[in-house]
């Protein structure tokens, strides 16, 4: 899709800069995304993938340049950051699941406290969500009764319980045991195969091979390389992509 269909419907970045202090993390950082587009992005510890998905939802400030989520510029203004956190949604790498409530109370906070659904039809949508990654059965557990995958997988169904139309991930699997990445990335598989537009941050390159329509590799706060999966795999352009690719795989 064209870049202005991507700025009206999906995310856009363009020439985003960021610094901590002194140091600059995020350099002239431009790409977009279509709806339905999914995009892996992968790169060395520290190179800034973190901060760059963080900046859509705001969670991270950006200093200069533009990011655009259909069509809504994030920038300081609250209504801004509120539309935009409305369609998307987020899983970091360590579930962030509230310990002391139940799995079903954990699906139902948000939709509860920010959406103000009524409590039976917030617990009717979290029971359809736990039924899609398949943990029904969970739902009145704490979540230190349950295993890292199964976590994961309830952190991706109270996501979808705010019905995001993008979904953000920031290494899902690698605090995973790895008997246990499996089922968490097939729930993203199924997730990408309904079509929702997804920018995961991972190192699974299995998975990137099925479902990414495009690779980007970072390095120090750069776009360095943005490829089909077939093509940055078997002929990696830059110097980089190519130590970094011998380095995981
Ligand atoms: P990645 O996710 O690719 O490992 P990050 O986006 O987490 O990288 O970090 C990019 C750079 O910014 C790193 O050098 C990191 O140390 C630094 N950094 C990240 N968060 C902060 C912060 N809150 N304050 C200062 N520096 C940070
Ligand atoms: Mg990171």
């Amino acid at each position: 899709m064209d870049g202005t269909g991507a700025a009206e419907q999906g995310i856009a970045f363009d020439r985003v800069n960021k610094w901590y202090g002194q140091m600059h993390v995020l350099q002239d950082v431009t790409f977009s995304v279509a709806p339905g587009e999914k995009i892996v992005v992968c790169g060395p510890s520290g190179s800034g993938k973190s901060t760059m998905i963080r900046c859509i939802n705001r969670l991270e400030e950006h200093q200069a340049g533009t990011i655009r989520v259909g069509g809504v510029e994030v920038n300081d203004q609250r209504r801004n950051i509120e539309q935009v956190r409305r369609r998307v949604g987020m899983v970091f790498q360590n579930f962030n699941l509230y310990p002391h409530l139940t799995i079903l109370e954990n699906c139902t906070l948000a939709q509860r406290w920010v959406r103000g659904t009524p409590r039976a039809e917030a617990e009717a949508r979290a029971m359809r969500y736990l039924e899609r990654v398949r943990i029904p059965d969970q739902a009145r557990k704490y979540p230190g009764q349950l295993s890292g995958g199964q976590q994961q997988r309830v952190a991706i169904a109270r996501s979808l319980c705010m019905e995001p139309e993008i979904m953000l991930f920031d290494e899902p699997t690698s605090a995973l045991d790895p008997e246990l990445v499996r089922e968490v990335l097939d729930t993203m598989v199924s997730l990408a195969e309904e079509g929702m537009t997804m920018i995961c941050v991972t190192h699974e390159m299995g998975f990137a091979r099925q479902v990414a329509d495009r690779v980007i590799f970072m390095d120090r706060g750069r776009i360095v390389e943005s490829a089909a999966p077939e093509d940055f795999f078997s002929n990696p352009q830059e110097e980089r992509s190519r130590l970094f690719l011998s380095q995981i795989l």
